[in-house]
């Protein structure tokens, strides 16, 4: 086949008059647009629509489709982004009718089954936390970083305490310090020590009186769980601020620990990357928020609770830092997430966190004496590998391997982060991985490590894009068909 034809726009490939089905003249006595309606309101100019057979927009759609990386076709072993299956039966069940159709404007009464679903969706969340009180609102985790920070300083607007600042260990997601910064925080940045930990001198020289947050992630985004947590979390208690937990790696802990049992008062959920919810690409996410009980007045209202009328939305919140997003949340990744807790249960949570944490460790077995891996003895759910001595020695570069990798049907690790690693690679294989996938990714590697430095510098070599300009891609996105 032509790859042009397949490759063009709608707009490129259409042709005049061509049509999906064409129907019989009605039979009944109709009136056009143009009797209908004041001219007024009629455009001059013909809609510019392409006109195209259905078969050809069917394979027009099926092969943009196949031209990008997606859990459905590929292996996609991106670190801290937990890309596992995402169950089709979930997209049956969101599909029925009673939850698919449900319109948020709805009087609360027509919707007590949606509302009593999300009322069991913040309890299962409250609960995983050991947590309290749960705001399904966030759009996605760095939303809930956000939400919660503005909890916090309500918070202690409310008792009256001015604390600027929040720290942030070195290894952290860029969102966390962004949060912070536009929640009107200074940010402290808490250096790593040589184990991947945070360094325990430096945190306590910077702890305060004007310390409102600490930010953690934990396991951390090197793969490792800081067991100085307690520890941590007590000395922040103890000098009057609170502790939040960036709750991307859940998918290591599950049903194991909880974080408020380890000392966080507050922390976000991915729920497009713990519980399965379909995402890249920007979208769609789910990041609610869970707290402690003395931080409840300040979520984000509405909250759903249970009266004896039913369910409602509880709008009677004084203190609430107000809206954070539009009616109930993402509803269609949170039902996803709640198919999810429901179908396994708290003994099938705990069995994804351990499998999760097998794969990742069965993986770094078969990569550690190939490949440089900083603190790589053992790991929770995922690893960080590093391509430095490749790179002095061979000039290869993480980015190199990474672009190598698509050439072989294999979406790249996270590269160049956490920031503590140099040349790093952070990989994450997650729970739904087979063995045979895994070991024909670590034999993959393994070959791509030992290829010629030339040939990767140019990598991809099989696909319609190869190197783009990452950074114009961001910044100036061409959304829109233009001639
Ligand atoms: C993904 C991630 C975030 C941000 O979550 P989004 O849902 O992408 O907004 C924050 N911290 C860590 C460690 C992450 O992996």
């Amino acid at each position: 086949m032509d790859k042009s034809q397949s490759t063009g726009l709608l707009f490129e490939i259409s042709h005049k008059g061509r049509r999906c089905h064409l129907l019989p003249d009605c039979d009944v006595p109709t009136k056009t647009s143009a009797e209908l309606l004041d001219k007024k309101y009629l455009s001059n100019d013909p809609t510019h629509l392409p006109e195209m057979a259905e078969i050809d927009i069917v394979r027009h759609f099926v092969n943009l489709s196949t031209k990008n990386m997606a859990i459905d076709c590929n292996f996609y072993p991106l670190g801290s982004c937990t890309m596992k299956y995402n169950p089709k039966r979930h997209e049956r069940l969101g599909a029925l009718s009673g939850l698919a159709h449900v319109h948020p404007l709805q009087d609360d009464q027509t919707c007590q089954g949606m509302l009593e679903i999300l009322w069991e969706m913040q309890n299962y969340l409250a609960e995983i936390a050991g947590l309290d009180g749960v705001s399904l609102q966030p759009a996605a985790g760095a939303q809930g970083e956000l939400t919660a920070l503005l909890v916090a300083a309500a918070y202690f607007r409310d008792k009256k305490e001015k604390r600027t600042k929040v720290l942030i260990p070195d290894s952290a997601h860029g969102t966390n310090p962004a949060s912070a910064a536009i929640a009107g925080f200074d940010t402290i940045t808490i250096k790593s020590n040589a184990r991947g930990r945070v360094d325990m001198d430096d945190l306590i020289s910077k702890i305060d009186s004007q310390t409102a947050v600490f930010m953690i992630t934990n396991p951390n985004t090197l793969g490792l769980f800081d067991e100085q947590i307690v520890q941590i979390t007590d000395l922040i208690h103890k000098a009057g601020g609170l502790v939040y937990l960036d709750g991307a790696n859940m998918n290591a802990i599950l049903g194991i620990t909880r974080p408020g049992d380890f000392g966080a008062d507050m922390m976000h959920y991915n729920v497009h990357k713990t519980f399965t919810g379909p995402h890249g690409a920007g979208g769609p996410g789910s990041g609610p928020i869970a707290v402690r009980k003395q931080l409840i007045p300040f979520l984000p209202a509405p909250l759903i609770i249970k009266t004896n009328e039913g369910f409602k939305l509880d709008y009677d919140r004084p203190k609430s830092i107000g809206r954070v997003r539009s009616f109930f949340g993402n509803v269609g990744i949170l039902l996803r997430g709640y198919f999810y807790i429901r179908t396994l249960g708290p003994d099938g949570l705990k069995q994804v966190s351990q499998n999760a944490v097998l794969n990742a460790n069965y993986l770094l077995s078969l990569l550690k004496d190939s490949f440089d891996v900083p603190h790589g003895d053992r790991c929770m759910h995922e690893f960080v590998a590093s391509a430095r001595t490749l790179r002095r020695d061979k000039k290869i570069s993480a980015m190199d391997i990474g672009k190598r990798l698509l050439d072989f049907g294999y979406h790249a690790p996270t590269v160049y982060f956490p920031l503590v690693v140099s040349e790093a690679m952070m990989m994450e294989p997650t729970e739904t991985e087979s063995k045979e996938t895994l070991d024909h990714f670590a034999q993959t590697l393994i070959k791509i490590r030992d290829e010629d430095a030339e040939f990767l510098h140019g990598a991809p070599h099989t696909l319609d894009i190869s190197r783009p300009d990452e950074v114009k891609a961001a910044k100036e996105p061409m959304l829109r068909w233009k001639k």
